[in-house]
């Protein structure tokens, strides 16, 4: 079992109207167990499609995951192309009906269990994986020792049957490894210097954790990447290196636990027992919920403010009107002030403060679409930037403003 080709059914995702996260997940859960993707295909809903491209599938891997296309509706193909492609029909499997039925009467929808029976038809070949989010059950397949598993087109119905059901199996049937990741973010040291300090630790690693450098920006990534049969001892194997690492670079390290830069704000907070507020314009609150997509958030973002028009930026931060009348609303100085006004609101360690034109239109001032200013304040020290991003539309432009201030303060 080394290779899996995904397909993603659906006319929605071809139609743009639906980001496809489903193989982004599942290609990430597999590489955990040593799988590797070797191909993703994006196809419509349509019978002779779905059956070319499982025969495609199938010559090129060893593992073939569909989502998508499960559903009672008529737009729905998936089924029948997976029966007419393994040559099999289509029957009433009594397990999965039972199944159904409970899962109806949970919800209490009893008296709409005739029309999802549909989803109790499956291919007499298949072996079924229930689907405790949905209606729609996971089917497995198999030609020629080679397996094949279509489930639905809903991630949060994909997410635990690939996490819970589909891993184990595939990971109990060929004896599978698990790859353990963990990532150390360093920074104030130069590659080269970082690997002199920590050469001895590298070369005592156990055989089977592998350490690689990234460097990106102003950080150096260590990620340490243990493989073995079990998932426990790897985590505990890890931690172990990572506390014997950290005393040898101890005021380096900004994280050792994940590596979105959220997620580093949030262990570097903690840590410190710092906490956060914001003061937002032009990113809309898109900081606040970035801070706060982080588990345990609570415990350092104290709240935050998002004060669009300009006269709640005087009346709620105490921006003082003549600050805005000199520099306009746009500007390091309304900027500074915002912070300022945000920090005594929440009583705070740090502040974040926004203000920008997001665009299309130019504000209101004739400020450049694109141009911000953003101030973080520590305690009585702050730092106020500039930064001009014209290209960018809208939501991306709040997203990569919101990170810019992140990635800053960390
Ligand atoms: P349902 O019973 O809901 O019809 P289904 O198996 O037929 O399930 P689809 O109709 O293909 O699934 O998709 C259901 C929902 O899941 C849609 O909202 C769709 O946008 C979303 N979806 C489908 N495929 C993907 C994907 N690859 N990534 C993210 N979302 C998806
Ligand atoms: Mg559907």
């Amino acid at each position: 079992m080394e290779k899996a080709v995904l397909i993603t059914i659906g006319d929605e995702i071809l139609s743009g109207n639906t980001i496809d996260t489903n193989s982004n997940f599942i290609a990430s859960e597999l590489k955990n167990i040593g799988i590797k993707v070797s191909q993703i295909y994006t196809i419509s809903d349509e019978i002779e499609t779905i059956k070319n491209t499982l025969k495609l599938a199938f010559e090129s891997g060893d593992l073939v995951i569909t989502t998508g296309g499960l559903g009672p509706t008529r737009d729905d193909k998936t089924k029948k192309a997976l029966a007419e492609f393994f040559d099999d029909e289509i029957t009433l499997d009594e397990e999965t009906f039972n199944h159904l039925k409970a899962y109806m009467e949970r919800r209490g929808r009893l008296d709409i269990l005739e029309r999802n029976k549909e989803q109790a038809f499956v291919p007499s070949k298949s072996t079924v994986f229930q689907n405790h989010y949905g209606t729609a059950p996971c089917m497995m397949m198999e030609l020629n020792g080679k397996l094949s598993y279509s489930l639905p087109g809903v991630p949060y119905e994909v997410k635990p049957l690939i996490r819970d059901q589909i891993i184990p199996y595939l990971q109990e049937k060929f004896s599978l490894n698990y790859i353990h990741t963990r990532i150390v973010s360093v920074v104030g040291i130069p590659e080269s210097v970082l690997a002199d300090i920590i050469e001895d630790w590298e070369l005592d690693l156990p055989e089977n954790i592998a350490l690689s450098y990234l460097p990106v920006g102003t950080r150096v990534k260590l990620r340490l990447t243990a493989s073995g049969d079990n998932e426990d001892f790897l985590k505990e194997q890890t931690e172990n290196e990572i506390q014997k690492l950290l005393p040898l670079i101890k005021d380096h390290v900004i994280a050792t636990s994940e590596d979105r830069i959220e997620n580093i704000l949030s262990e570097l907070l903690t840590g410190k027992k710092l906490t956060i507020s914001t003061a937002e314009s032009c990113t809309g609150g898109e900081l606040s919920k970035m801070i706060t997509s982080v588990p345990g958030s609570s415990k350092h973002f104290m709240g935050g403010v998002v004060t669009y028009a300009t006269e709640k930026k005087a009346e709620i931060l105490k921006v003082s009107q003549e600050t805005i009348d000199k520099y306009t609303v746009v500007s390091e100085q309304v900027a500074r002030e915002m912070a300022e006004g945000c920090q005594k609101l929440f009583d705070t360690d740090i502040a974040l403060s926004t203000t920008g034109v997001a665009g299309p239109g130019k504000g209101e001032d004739g400020k450049e679409v694109g141009t911000v200013f953003y101030t973080i304040r520590i305690n009585d020290q702050e730092v106020t930037s500039k930064l001009y991003m014209p290209h960018l539309d809208r939501l991306d432009f709040m997203n990569f403003v919101s990170q810019k201030v992140i990635q800053d303060l960390v």
